[in-house]
């Protein structure tokens, strides 16, 4: 149990992981064997870092060429088959399964997806994705697909006139949108077809750490502005320029987007899984508690709170539906 200053103890929300991309490359890996050390997010780290709820993305990987709707269906299969199997953990799809996880003892789990490509302007993927538990899309990846630019397409564009047309399937059916990957002219769309506040799920401030998955100052107040949330990752490449990073940096990246009025925007998105190199300390779910200790170094434990769960939990409450 992670304790802040105060000796409260801290729960945490995590708002992207790569759980189930290896688990789908490596149909051996269990994420509730004890020390289960393919995976930086398993079961057990979950509960010795008190997270809370954790996101889990479906994210086809590049060796998979011309992605379609059954790969999706793979990995969901995945998730409810070897994750969603017990009474140890509760799908969030709503506001309240959202509230019994918080007032309960059960670990949450929202199924997001990472790249629209396989949907292909198919309405019925959307609604078929909506209905098995996705909550929440980041519509690219770094490249273009049928609905819009990601950020390293050279052409650099922005959404397309399917894309906006998804934009708003999306805010109908309640799927939250996530800009984190996508081009700066796509963000700047997604900001302007929005109708319900967006997200970046995992980015961190460009400012601080020049790499282009890094949103720019306009962007994050943008966001803020917006009602959205910004998850600060755990990549060390999008932590410091130097490649090589430690927690006291990754606050650098917090203390920016505070000092632009996000306090209560940022969240965390790890990234867990989905890269190789980490942070020293923060190298998996398991060793939050190092960044719950050092931030308890320079903000309230309110503040700290804010960080590691609140805010998440703020937007998911208001922006996840209803029922
Ligand atoms: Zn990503």
């Amino acid at each position: 149990m992670l304790l802040v200053r105060g000796g409260n103890s801290v729960i945490i929300i995590d708002g992207h992981c790569d759980v189930l991309w290896k688990m789908y490359e490596n149909p051996l890996i269990n994420f509730y064997e004890p020390q289960q050390a393919e995976l930086d997010v398993n079961y057990e780290n979950i509960i010795r870092s008190g997270v809370k709820i954790q996101c889990f993305a479906i994210y086809l990987p590049e060796s998979i060429k011309q992605p379609k709707f059954d790969d999706y269906l793979e990995y969901i299969n995945i998730f409810y088959q070897k994750i969603a199997i017990n009474d140890k953990l509760t799908v969030i799809k709503n506001q309240s399964d959202l509230l019994q996880v918080m007032n309960g003892t059960k670990v949450g789990a929202i199924l997001t997806l990472e790249g629209a490509d396989a949907i292909n302007d198919h309405s019925l993927y959307t609604q078929i994705l909506y209905h098995l538990g996705v909550r929440m899309i980041g519509v690219t990846w770094n490249y273009a697909n049928w609905a819009a630019d990601g950020i390293l397409e050279a052409r650099k564009g922005g959404f397309s006139k399917k894309g906006k047309r998804f934009i708003k399937e999306c805010n109908d059916l309640g799927i939250i949108l996530d800009a984190s990957h996508l081009s700066v002219r796509s963000f700047w769309d997604l900001a302007d077809h929005s109708s319900s506040p967006i997200v970046a799920t995992h980015s961190n401030a460009e400012a601080v750490c020049k790499h282009p998955r890094n949103l720019k100052d306009d962007q994050i107040r943008a966001l803020i502005i917006k009602g959205g949330r910004i998850g600060m990752t755990f990549v060390p490449w999008f932590v410091s320029d130097a490649g090589t990073a430690s927690i006291a940096q990754l606050i650098k990246h917090i203390e920016h987007v505070c000092a632009l009025g996000g306090e209560k925007h940022v969240v965390l998105g790890s990234d867990f899984d989905g890269f190789d190199k980490k942070i020293t300390d923060l190298e998996h779910t398991g060793q939050m508690d190092n960044l719950a200790q050092q931030l308890s170094r320079f903000y309230s434990d309110q503040t700290v709170e804010g960080f590691l769960y609140r805010n998440w939990f703020s937007f998911f409450k208001t922006n996840l539906p209803v029922s």
